[in-house]
């Protein structure tokens, strides 16, 4: 859930109007705490090294600034030697933030470009042509049109490595490297990232020149805010208990995790049997068919979205209402990742996992993570008490039972259409979150389409 700061109004902020307009466009009415703690030094032309993650608002807070700085003086807008450049890990998250400056941008007149690999470069080449303002792109494919001489990078004043940690990951460090050494020197550099191991540090000493460091909450609290339950089935039972799930008239917008590629599509699939529409994003897709569903995903005419973790990496759809875990990770970080994707500017949020007996120890190193035990949902059609019996919470205790009669035991009218070994057939609000929506709207984002 993303905190916004209860005193600090964008007026602080000093902002200029145009900027200011659009923000309140958004609905937006303080800024977050990186927002707040990053914005007046990048206004002063400081590099920065942020230690956020995805959805603390982190877009915004260099968006923001480098909006504001572009605009300051008379330079000419448009050319083939852009001043600012954003480098990110992929092309979803190149997207995102495409539209996000697009989004704070709208009533200014500078010109961005997309590149990413995986599509024709030649849209991606002409929007270079016509000349542009800010770069947003993933490492590869920029040294490519660079190499091509579709761009120049002498003239950048402004350069933001996102996701850094991620960006590592990846394996982008000699491209990073690459690129740094293609900027002027004098630039204002910054650098996002949602942990800071060693290579990061030492990435920062290199490429960062007396920077101011902030960092916002770590993960586990933003997860405290996230209405989150477990569900003990077994494995044959899966698929029988997101349709059953899925009834449910208060989940709207559901992002659904798989831990492969095959799975993913095994769970698509069979929501098709029962009719229920369901698309999927992973590495195999096409980059078409991943913005095509995404896109509709984001709209509103698809429910159900099956990702993978890595394709869910830094996945900002608003109103994502449930995330369910098909299938729980092995890594307890991925799972704080994943349930990140709800519950986010303001909304509520309810994060479901389906664990089966093979899954134990993994939801003990999430509870053991994220400090807490996670309630039980167990008046569903396809508990399974033998798998819940053997509970061990992360306190130590016995955990399980009957969760929650309060929240459920007052939805216990009409029928559900699926039927199931179980108890407890007729609910048609078993997984809702709070009544309370989500307390900022917006239109749904439209996908760039560089
Ligand atoms: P980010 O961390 O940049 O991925 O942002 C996460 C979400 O927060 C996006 O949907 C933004 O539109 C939204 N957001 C960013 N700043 C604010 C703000 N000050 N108030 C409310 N929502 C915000």
């Amino acid at each position: 859930m993303l905190m916004q700061s209860p005193t600090v109004g964008f007026d602080a902020l000093n902002l200029i109007d145009p900027i200011c307009r659009a923000v309140r466009d958004e609905e937006y009415t303080s800024p977050t705490p990186i927002q707040q703690k990053a914005i007046p030094h990048l206004l002063e032309g400081r590099d920065l090294l942020g230690c956020a993650q995805t959805g603390t608002g982190k877009t915004a807070a260099f968006a923001l600034p480098i909006l504001h700085l572009l605009s300051e003086g008379d330079q000419a807008s448009g050319s083939k030697s852009p001043r600012a450049l954003v480098l990110t890990p992929t092309r979803e998250l190149a997207l995102q933030i495409s539209d996000s400056f697009r989004v704070y941008g709208r009533h200014l007149n500078l010109k961005q470009a997309l590149v990413f690999g995986g599509v024709s470069p030649k849209p991606q080449i002409n929007a270079l042509r016509r000349g542009v303002d800010i770069v947003i792109a993933t490492p590869g494919r920029l040294i490519d049109l660079y190499n091509q001489r579709c761009l120049r990078l002498d003239k950048i004043e402004v350069l933001v490595l996102d996701e850094a940690d991620r960006m590592l990951d990846m394996g982008f460090l000699p491209d990073i490297r690459k690129i740094y050494s293609m900027t002027p020197k004098n630039r204002q550099s910054m650098l996002f990232s949602a942990t800071l191991p060693d290579d990061i540090l030492r990435l920062t000493k290199d490429f960062l020149s007396d920077p101011v460091r902030v960092s916002v909450n770590p993960p586990a609290s933003t997860v405290e805010k996230i209405d989150q339950r477990v569900l003990f089935v077994d494995r044959e039972n899966k698929g029988a208990l997101l349709e059953s799930v899925l009834q449910d008239e208060d989940i709207d917008k559901v992002l659904v995790f798989a831990r492969t590629k095959h799975g993913a599509n095994r769970i698509v699939k069979n929501l098709g049997k029962a009719r229920i529409k369901a698309d999927a994003i992973h590495g195999n897709k096409s980059q078409a068919a991943r913005m095509e569903a995404l896109k509709k995903f984001r709209a509103g005419t698809l429910q159900v979205l099956v990702a993978t973790d890595i394709a869910s990496r830094g996945l900002d759809v608003d109103g994502i209402t449930h995330v369910i875990n098909y299938e729980l990770p092995n890594e307890a970080e991925s799972y704080v990742h994943r349930i990140g994707r709800t519950a986010r500017a303001g909304a509520v949020g309810v994060a479901l996992s389906f664990c089966d007996a093979g899954e134990k120890g993994y939801l003990r190193q999430i509870e053991s993570t994220i400090n807490r035990t996670v309630s039980v949902i167990d008046d569903h059609p396809y508990h399974s008490e033998s798998i819940a019996s053997k509970r061990v919470s992360a306190s130590g205790g016995k955990a399980g039972g009957k969760f929650s009669s309060r929240r459920y035991g007052n939805h216990t009218t009409g029928s559900r259409s699926s039927g199931g070994p179980g108890k407890n057939q007729n609910r048609k609000k078993h997984f809702s979150s709070k009544p309370g929506k989500r307390t900022r709207s917006r239109a749904p984002r439209a996908v760039a389409s560089h």
